[in-house]
């Protein structure tokens, strides 16, 4: 197992982080201090990312980039770096072994395995936003899709805000498995679907929402099998938002919503 680290200026750091998440859906460790954060990612000599890859998002700030040999332990790791998460001071999304100190109207326990999602990441929790501000609107109910469910994280928070049936959709083996087991420590029901949304359309509901790249997101636009009532995306960066919010109008959406984490973006539609 290597770790793979890269340190670099805040400046560069929401760059940094964009391409190893692209790169390592896996999970991205990250620290850091004045001036400086690092964000490390695990794997074998073979899965790893070309260095020149990352080297290459820099705009001329300096970026340390460092790769060592480490015991064969990710799973360990992961608790390292899973910390309890609050969003809106409504919604808890904490690992197993984290207790709770105060009661949170949502508690979700994510043990991501390899799948992602922690609930950390910007753009997670600007979904969770937007899912609450469906459900403060009155509208958690019916069948909600949630596209690239890595760890189950979003699927559950709807079934728990009210949704039902909840359908959680990857093309990753270890994402299914995780979401199945995710929705029973949560106690609920959430169907793990493996579909790949580069090659099938995305099933139908009246929520969706997709947690993607801009890539896979414009993809999706075009598969939709009718607007839904309501759709989430988030996993964007802000310069791609306009080619996104015009996929979607062209599917039958309108854009009402947007939120935005250092260069992330999240937006609701409507029908
Ligand atoms: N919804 C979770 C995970 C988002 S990461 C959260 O918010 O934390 C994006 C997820 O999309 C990953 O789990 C990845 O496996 C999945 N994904 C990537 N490409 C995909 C594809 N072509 N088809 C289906 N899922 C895909």
């Amino acid at each position: 197992m290597i770790r793979l680290a890269v340190r670099c200026g805040p400046a560069a750091a929401d760059r940094v982080l964009a391409e190893l998440l692209r790169l390592a859906p896996g999970g991205v460790e990250e620290d850091g201090g004045p001036g400086w954060v690092e964000y490390a990612i695990y794997g074998s000599p073979g899965e790893l990312p070309e260095l020149g890859t990352i080297t290459a998002v820099s705009t001329g700030e300096p970026i340390e980039v460092t790769s060592e040999e480490i015991p064969d332990d990710w799973a360990d790791r992961w608790r390292d770096f899973h910390e309890p998460i609050w969003i809106a001071d409504r919604v808890l999304i904490r690992p197993s072994w984290e207790s709770v100190e105060r009661e949170a109207v949502v508690d979700v326990v994510i043990d991501p395995g390899q799948a992602f999602g922690t609930g950390a990441h910007p753009t997670t929790r600007m979904c969770v936003e937007l899912l609450l501000e469906l459900a403060d609107a009155g509208e958690a109910s019916g069948r909600l899709v949630d596209l690239g469910t890595g760890s189950g994280v979003l699927a559950i928070v709807a079934a728990k805000l009210g949704w039902s049936p909840v359908v959680a959709v990857d093309h990753e083996v270890a994402a299914v498995e995780a979401v199945a087991a995710n929705a029973a420590a949560n106690a609920v029901e959430v169907e793990p679907r493996r579909v790949n949304l580069r090659e099938q359309a995305p099933p139908s509901a009246r929520t969706v929402v997709a947690n993607l790249t801009a890539p896979l997101l414009l993809e999706v636009s075009a598969r939709l099998q009718g607007p839904p009532r309501a759709l989430i995306c988030s996993g964007l960066l802000e310069r791609e938002v306009g080619e996104v919010v015009s996929a979607f109008e062209r599917a039958g959406l309108r854009p009402v919503d947007r939120l935005a984490q250092g260069d992330w973006a999240a937006i609701g539609f409507r029908s």
